[in-house]
């Protein structure tokens, strides 16, 4: 499987990837043809838009923007849940050269105003329920220019419909890319320490990675007209933006925006549009696999259902195999790979191993090395996972100190997962060696939950790790040391994160005050010594 260097490639044929067009032109590369088909659906409303109004839309956007004064390399920022205003404000700057940064319409002004300021972001998209909190974050930072809300604008801010109602014209003829420099997504990840950091994807890379997952090997046979892609994966999360939005508009098929996920309204929504591919996460997929919901629904219009983000059990994916009687894949990918470098294959063209995250997409290679020695392993060896292909990243944007850190002078990302793979390059992730937490397939940075419960008046020293959870994959769990003449309890350091950071984030593990914290001589938190303990605790329970 693996070369005298361990290295090993994938075993699908190679594709070339155009180095000449744009992500927007390459997403929209088949539009035109397809311009009478329906394009987007709001799953929530019901109202379509086809191709062709797509396409219109997106000149119409890219023309106001330029109208209001975006310019190449200017950040755009969505803040939005899944709608499919998403989709046009997102192609029409990408197609003027705006940089697009995604991010949690959930955020709270303060994780808002974090990203603002890291991204230098000077124009944003919203919706109602958010203006306030870009206002205030606006406020602070000073260069926020041009506030877009879509639904009711109130003073200070414009309705996205000005931009869908421009006449189209300053929609530039010609824009120079250099498509493997210039950075069309800025999305954010905390890597594998510390604080979220903005992801530079290019447009070379998002590209590749579409022409990776579109493949006859891996990606589902699909029919513009006849299939159609549910998102309910959130568009500001790479899974969500790439696998579903992405890809489904490239291959000119109907994909219906869900702007949160409720099983029910979810279902309902897959049975009317006749979702043919469901793209989850693992909690959705527990879901389809176990709650009496689903026999409600006849969902025979499902053909293939894949998940993505956190890791799936065995035996979920051996309950909806008998649910549904369907075949589930699982993939694998980060923020920081565009996202995908491990995709299940298409069924029938190889078989879709049990626990497997998927095989090497093409032009992707891997090695497995030891954590400690570096010394590089071999088939069925654990160890970190290095991947090498056209979708890793530029770099975190103006943090050259913590790029080095992950992508190394040969071009290897590391990415601080544990895994290995099989004689037949089947890939299996076991464990994660770096300090990230994920919930429900969101990532929480235990950095900026300590960064944040640090600054609570009565917590002397803290530190974050994730616990064990059936269905969320992990729980945020925070150990605490208090000052000695200060009191609190757990409830008052829950309810401050849960103040100051996004629901996710919150500390669903549990709150426990101790009187030490277990960190090396640098000073650094043994989180591998706090997880022991958690899971004694939890054997105990
Ligand atoms: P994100 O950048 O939010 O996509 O998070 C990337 C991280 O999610 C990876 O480094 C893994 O820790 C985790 N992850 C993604 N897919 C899988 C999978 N199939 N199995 C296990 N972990 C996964």
């Amino acid at each position: 499987m693996a070369n005298a260097q361990g290295v090993v490639r994938s075993k699908l044929p190679s594709v070339e990837i155009p180095e000449n067009v744009s992500l927007a032109e390459f997403v929209l590369q088949n539009a035109e043809k397809y311009g009478d088909l329906v394009a987007l659906v709001n799953g929530e409303t019901g109202q379509q838009f086809t191709y062709r109004e797509l396409l219109q839309n997106v000149r119409r956007v890219g023309s106001g923007l330029f109208k209001a004064g975006l310019r190449k390399n200017d950040v755009f920022y969505i803040y939005c849940p899944n709608v499919p205003e998403y989709a046009f404000g997102l192609l029409g700057a990408l197609a003027i050269g705006g940089v697009v940064t995604t991010v949690n319409p959930l955020y709270t002004e303060e994780e808002l105003e974090y990203q603002l300021r890291s991204t230098k972001a000077t124009f944003i998209m919203t919706v109602p329920e958010n203006v306030s909190k870009v206002k205030d974050a606006a406020r602070e930072i000073g260069h926020l220019k041009v506030v877009y809300v879509v639904g009711d604008a109130p003073a200070g801010t414009f309705p996205f419909s000005v931009l869908l109602n421009d006449d189209g014209i300053a929609f530039p003829s010609f824009v120079p890319f250099n498509t493997r420099e210039d950075v069309a997504i800025l999305p954010s990840s905390s890597g594998t320490t510390g604080m979220p950091k903005p992801v530079m994807l290019t447009h070379y890379n998002l590209v590749a990675n579409l022409m990776q997952i579109d493949n006859p090997y891996i990606q589902t046979r699909v029919t513009p007209g006849e299939d159609c892609y549910v998102c309910v994966l959130p568009v500001f999360h790479i899974f969500g933006l790439t696998s579903v939005l992405f890809k489904g508009l490239r291959l000119c098929l109907k994909v219906v925006t869900v702007r949160k996920f409720h099983l029910d309204s979810y279902l309902k929504i897959v049975t009317e549009n006749k979702g043919s591919v469901l793209h989850c996460v693992p909690p959705i997929v527990i879901h389809l696999a176990k709650n009496p919901l689903v026999d409600k629904y006849d969902l025979s219009c499902v053909r293939d259902i894949l998940s993505g983000a956190a890791p799936l059990g065995k035996n979920t994916e051996i309950a909806i195999q008998k649910r549904l009687g369907i075949s589930i894949g699982q993939g694998y990918g980060l923020t920081e790979t565009s996202p995908v470098v491990l995709a299940p294959p298409r069924v029938n063209c190889f078989p879709r191993k049990s626990g497997s995250s998927g095989i090497l997409v093409p032009n992707t290679e891997s090695k497995v090395v030891d954590p400690d020695t570096k010394q590089v392993l071999g088939a069925n060896q654990d160890g970190e996972l290095w991947f090498r292909g056209p979708q890793v990243m530029k770099g975190y944007f103006n943090l050259p100190q913590a790029t080095a850190e992950c992508i190394d002078k040969d071009g290897w990302f590391h990415t601080g997962d544990i895994g290995h793979y099989d004689e037949e390059g089947y890939f299996y992730v076991v464990d994660r060696l770096k300090e990230l937490i994920k919930y429900k397939g969101f990532q929480v940075a235990p950095a900026e939950l300590e960064h944040l419960i640090h600054t609570h008046p009565a917590v002397a020293d803290v530190a974050v790790i994730g616990v064990p959870d059936e269905i969320a994959g992990e729980l945020p769990k925070a150990y605490v040391i208090l000052k000695h003449d200060v009191t609190a309890t757990a409830q008052d350091i829950s309810d401050f994160v849960a103040e100051h950071l996004a629901p996710h984030k919150r500390l669903r593990g549990g709150v426990e005050f101790v009187t030490e914290i277990p960190k090396s001589p640098s000073g650094k938190i043994l989180r591998r010594e706090l997880r022991k303990r958690a899971s004694k605790q939890l054997k105990a329970k």
